[in-house]
């Protein structure tokens, strides 16, 4: 691949045979770059997302985990029902618990 100042002029092949191209688009993989879901313990799908439950609850007691780490359908409304919905099952979990004095 050829590039000047980070724009792409052309690639070139195997057999030297080029072609001049503008853009290129690409699927490169997803990787968490946080490690401390992995640190903690937490379950990963074959994508790269960090695996919940329809409650966003991670494979590990007490961890919850929302948005883009968890789910290829990156958006913000998203990310903010995600979030509402593990904020409302958190809220339960603590209301639930029985606390000592
Ligand atoms: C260029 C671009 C354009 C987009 N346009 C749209 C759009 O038009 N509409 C739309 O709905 N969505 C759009 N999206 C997607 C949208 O931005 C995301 O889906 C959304 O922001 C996900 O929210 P999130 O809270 O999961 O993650 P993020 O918004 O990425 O928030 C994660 C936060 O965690 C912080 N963080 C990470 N690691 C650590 C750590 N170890 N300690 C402390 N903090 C940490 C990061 O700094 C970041 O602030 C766009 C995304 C991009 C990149």
């Amino acid at each position: 691949m050829k590039h000047k100042n980070g724009q792409l002029e052309h690639l070139t092949f195997k057999d030297n045979s080029t072609v001049e191209l503008k853009a290129i688009y690409a699927r490169p993989d997803f990787e968490e770059h946080c490690k401390i879901p992995e640190t903690l313990g937490c379950e990963f799908t074959e994508q790269g997302h960090i695996k919940v439950d329809m409650f966003q609850k991670t494979s590990e007691e007490g961890v919850f985990a929302i948005g883009d780490s968890t789910t290829p359908f990156r958006s913000v409304a998203n990310a903010i029902s995600a979030g509402n919905i593990a904020g409302a099952v958190l809220n339960n979990a603590m209301i639930e618990e029985e606390f000592r004095l």
